[in-house]
């Protein structure tokens, strides 16, 4: 076969055109450290049409160390996953849902927020202990497995139901606080965090004690239990007599301990509680011949919502509104 200049320029014209295609293929479409999200990851991936004048949130992953963009509602689909069962009423969910985009659009600085502390640049980040817990399709799927398809349209829809609504004081996005299970009643909000807020005071949580979480316990020897306290705050204890050591100081009004002494350091029973790794402070001691035991009742810090309370709520056919202004009080739900 003969080659025409002009059958050249086409062949030529043909290898550029398959090499860009082949080159946009292996490049990623943005810097390696900030990736849009909501490409389909997997052939069998359920597509998410997401309305393009949709808000926009950055988040920080904590599991692969990047800076994320997606959908407001995308990212509540994944908070709710990750921080309440789904096997929860749907009223419950929906609560959930508006408290978890309460917390972020009240971090967001296009509303006055300062973002996540933490990560630079990021609304919020994807770790419980500091933001909200925020989970991946990925993960979605090993966690629930037969039942990812269910359970990620009922989130879904209790996401779309509550499309744009936040809770407000004084018309402004409320800070949000919400945990697992209370002992029955909530906690004062300044008990745990700095600062009083209006909207938390000191509610009953009626049902609590039936939830899987609602009892805790810790148990190490006298030994351990020493070591543990000496490595953190330089203190020896007599690990023989270690009931003489522990001396609670004070309650605060829902039962849980405010402050405790052991070998004479006072402490804020929120520390002793993260030092021990207990589920919350409403502890009980039992001090057995080598051992101590750290019974505890709910599970959290036990401000503002108790998950399991809303769903206990949600059985008894409160709305997702009544759920939230039960345990925020004063709040206003409203378009944000
Ligand atoms: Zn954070």
């Amino acid at each position: 076969m003969r080659l025409t200049p002009k059958g050249i320029l086409f062949a030529a014209l043909i290898l550029l055109l398959f090499i860009s295609v082949l080159t946009r293929l292996n490049s990623k479409e943005n810097p390696a450290d900030y990736q849009e999200y909501g490409q389909p990851a997997e052939p069998n991936e359920i597509i998410i049409i997401t309305d393009t004048k949709e808000e926009v949130i950055s988040m920080y992953n904590h599991r692969d160390k990047k800076l994320v963009k997606m959908p407001m509602e995308e990212y509540l689909t994944g908070v709710i996953a990750g921080e309440m069962p789904a096997s929860y009423e749907l009223e419950a969910l929906k609560a959930q849902t508006v408290a978890a985009r309460t917390l972020v659009v009240h971090q967001m600085p296009e509303y006055g927020g300062r973002g996540c502390n933490k990560h630079p640049d990021a609304d919020v980040c994807s770790s419980y202990a500091h933001c909200q817990e925020w989970i991946s399709r990925d993960q979605m799927r090993k966690n629930w497995g037969e039942d990812f398809e269910n359970n990620l349209i009922k989130i879904q829809q209790a996401v779309q139901q509550t499309k744009g609504l936040i809770m407000t004081y004084n018309e402004k996005a409320i800070e949000v606080f919400y945990h697992s299970t209370s002992n029955g009643k909530t906690e004062e909000v300044s008990e745990v965090f700095s600062n009083p807020l209006p909207y938390y005071t000191s509610v009953d949580s009626t049902g609590d004690e039936n939830a899987p979480m609602f009892e805790g316990s810790v148990t190490l020897t006298n030994r351990k239990f020493s070591e543990i306290f000496e490595s953190r705050y330089g203190v020896k204890l007599d690990s023989d007599n270690l009931a003489s050591q522990i001396k609670i100081n004070s309650y605060t009004d829902s039962g849980r301990i405010r402050d405790i002494t052991v070998g004479g350091k006072k402490m804020r029973a929120t520390e002793f509680r993260l030092l021990y790794g207990l589920n919350s402070t409403d502890i009980t001691f039992v001090f057995g011949k080598d051992s101590i035991t750290m019974k505890t009742k709910g599970f959290g810090h036990g401000v503002g919502m108790s998950q399991a309370g809303a769903n206990r709520m949600a059985q008894q056919g409160y709305s997702y509104k009544e759920i939230l202004q039960h345990y925020y009080k004063g709040v206003e739900i409203t378009h944000y």
